[in-house]
Order: structure tokens, then sequence, then C-alpha cells
């Protein structure tokens, strides 16, 4: 089987699918692995080093998706690739299904097995190919060194003898993976940390990182059998805002990370909530690429309302994009591995297991994810 890791096209994306390490893994268990020339540019990792570690080095990139039989990559590829790509072959990135129908549609029609990689369940065996938690983690962390880079305080306690600083407040709305490291990162640097998640399993998480957990009796909330939170009815979500405003007001630092998976963000943080803030005080809102937490937030932005900064960037695990790659290619590499058939020296694609139940999208020409086909009606 011919593997192929082409540069992402994707004008700021700096985090590559593949590292040398990545690589080494695959091509002990390929026939042929190339990457396109360049491909870890971004991150300064030289093609010399992707050759010592086994691949092969295209300068055809066109020509090197109509021959794999298996393409990895970060982002969905655009519609003017999919028809490049060899039938039968496995595509697997970030796909966004739930919002790229004609993308799905275009995949199936290629007959191409398009896996999201963000569709992985959340279990166990699956860890290794957590692409949503490994960047997530990042985002929490990126998160918290931008508010700090932007507060015009500091985040921990200090005693001197020209005075004492207070402890920054931090206000975190959101506690999955990004939430959770969001909150151990404003610990380490000393904030006061205060979480609000709908899901109560989280108050354990929470208080176990030394942060104080906000109750809001919201009736009934929880998670789904796949670990998600439940959407909020409108009234629900309404009586949380009531309850977050006085946090929010208190803050000098907020952090959403409230994600409702395969739907739109819920707005949690209104206009009028950051008015109520003081001014100084920083918003970021990682929650962009779903549409955001926070009403006066521009994709991809930074912008000022009322003296509060709100910062909106896209892609946050991009910003450390070293790291993010290195947790990215370990992902692909282990998904590759684990489905690898050591004898008859090919990627088992089994759609009855769990795990590729719930991320292949498209296969021989169509729609064979059920998630996906609910969605789509
Ligand atoms: P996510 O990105 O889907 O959502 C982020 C957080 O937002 C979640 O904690 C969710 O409960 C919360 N949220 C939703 N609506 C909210 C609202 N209105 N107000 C406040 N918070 C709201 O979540 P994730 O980080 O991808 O994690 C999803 C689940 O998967 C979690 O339960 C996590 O522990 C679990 N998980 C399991 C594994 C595993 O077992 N392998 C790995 C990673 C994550």
């Amino acid at each position: 089987m011919r593997i192929f890791v082409p540069k992402e096209l994707h004008p700021t994306e700096r985090r590559v699918p593949l590292l040398p390490s990545g690589t080494a893994k695959l091509a002990r268990l390929a026939t042929q692995i190339e990457v396109e020339q360049g491909l870890g540019s971004a991150i300064n990792c030289e093609d010399s080093l992707y050759e010592k570690a086994g691949a092969k080095i295209s300068s055809d990139r066109a020509g090197s998706l109509a021959a794999a039989d298996i393409v990895l990559r970060v982002w969905k590829p655009p519609l003017h690739e999919v028809d490049l790509l060899k039938k039968g072959c496995i595509h697997a990135s970030f796909l966004d299904p739930f919002n790229e129908r004609e993308l799905v549609l275009r995949l199936a029609t290629a007959e191409v097995t398009a896996v999201s990689m963000e569709m992985i369940p959340r279990t166990a065996v699956a860890q290794k190919m957590d692409v949503l938690s490994s960047q997530a983690n990042l985002s929490g962390y990126v998160a918290v060194l931008l508010a700090a880079a932007s507060a015009n305080r500091i985040f921990p306690m200090l005693i001197t003898p020209a005075g004492t600083i207070k402890p920054l407040r931090v206000f975190v709305i959101g506690v999955g993976v990004a939430g959770l490291q969001a909150i151990a990162t404003a610990r380490r640097l000393g904030a006061t940390v205060e979480a609000f998640d709908t899901r109560p399993v989280v108050e354990e998480q929470v208080k176990s990182l030394g942060a104080k957990f906000v109750k809001a009796d919201l009736g009934e909330t929880g998670e789904t059998v796949g670990g998600y939170a439940k959407p909020l009815t409108t009234e629900q979500l309404q009586k949380q805002r009531e309850v977050m405003a006085q946090h929010v007001a208190q803050a000098d630092v907020v952090i959403t990370a409230a994600q409702v998976f395969g739907r739109k963000a819920p707005i949690i943080v209104t206009t009028e909530m950051v008015r109520q803030m003081r001014p100084g005080s920083v918003v970021v809102d990682t929650a962009m690429e779903t549409g955001g937490n926070v009403e006066c937030s521009q994709y991809d932005e930074e912008a000022e309302v009322h003296g509060v900064r709100i910062i909106s960037h896209a892609n946050l695990p991009g910003r450390v994009a070293a790291n993010a790659s290195e947790m990215y290619s370990n992902n692909m590499s282990a998904f590759v591995e684990h489905f690898w058939d050591k004898g008859a020296k090919r990627f088992s694609l089994n759609l009855t297991n769990e795990v590729l139940k719930g991320c292949v999208i498209t296969h021989a020409g169509k729609i064979c994810n059920e998630t996906i086909r609910a969605a789509y009606g």
C-alpha cells in the first residue's frame, strides 16, 4: 500500500500531519510512504529527516494523490482535490462532516473511504488516535497564554515591599479537554480559578485542579453515552447566562470552551455580560471553530468591547505547531498501525469495528456513517 502525506494548503496552517518519527513507524508497515516536498518546513523539519525515516519526497502532489492508497492530512480536502484521489483509497483528516455535506457527498461519489478523525469515539482503546483531545489540550494552554499576554495584570499573588498584588481571577466556562488544560495552566501561573460545565461529573475534576466549581441549577443536564454534553434548552441556556453573569463580571479573565458535539457552540457570554466586566479584562473564546461562545466574538480576530479585550483566534493549537504536529502525528500513526494487518500488509477496513464504524464517513460510493446519515436526514 502507498501512503501519501500532502502539505497543508491552508495559508495560516503550520501544523504538519506526520513527523519523521511517525513516518518511521509507518515506513516499517507500508510498502511505500511518500511525503510532499517541504511537508515539515513550517516547523523547520527538513525533507532530509523524512528521507532518513524511510519516506520518498514527492514534488508531484497531484500524481502522488492519484497513486496513494492512504492519504493523511490535517485539514479536510478541498473539493478540487477529491477528484484526484484514487477510487477506494482511504483519506484520513479532520472533515467537519456535520457542516461539509457537499464535500462528503463528493467523497462518496468519488468512492473514497473518508475518515473523519474528529468522529473517532472517545473510548479507552481509541485514546491514542484521539485528535480532538490532543489538539484541544493545547488549545486550552494557548488560550491562557493569550490571556496572560493581553491582560494588564499578572496572574500570581505577589507580596512585595511595594505592596501586595492579588491573584488574578479566571473563570473557565466549559470544562472538557480544553477547559481542563486552561484551568491547570491558569493555576500553574498562580491565578484563582472558577469553572462551570453542564456535566455534573466535571465538578470533581475541577476541584482536583484546585479550582472552584460554580453551581447552577439548570434542571436536567448531563451527558450522552459518548460522554458529550447534552444540548441545553433555550430556557436552560437563558438561566445559565443569568448565573454566569455574576461570575463573568467578577473575573479578570474569562475563557470559554463550551461545545456540543455536532452542533454550533452555545452563546453563553452575551455582549451585555462583557459590558459588566472591568475595563482591562480579557475574554478568550476557544470555541470559534464551531461559532464561538461569546456574542461579540469575531472569527479569528481580536476586538475591544467597553475596554474588554475579546480574543477569538481560530486554530489555537496551530500557534504551538511543533507540539500540535507531534501529537497529531502520533495520533495518525497510531490510527494506521492499529488497523494494519501485518500478514496481508494492508490497512484492515473492518467496518463492524466500533472505532471505524464511528469515524468512517463514506465508503464504496455511499455515506456509511449512521450519525452523519441521520444528521443529513
Ligand atoms: P467538547 O469539546 O465536546 O465540549 C467541551 C465542554 O463543553 C464539555 O465538557 C461540555 O460538557 C461543555 N459544555 C457544553 N455545553 C455547555 C454549556 N452550555 N455550558 C458549559 N459547558 C458546556 O468536549 P471534549 O473536550 O471533546 O470532551 C468530551 C467528553 O469526552 C468529555 O466527557 C471528556 O471527558 C470525554 N473524553 C473521553 C476520552 C476517552 O475516554 N478516551 C478522551 C477524551 C475526552
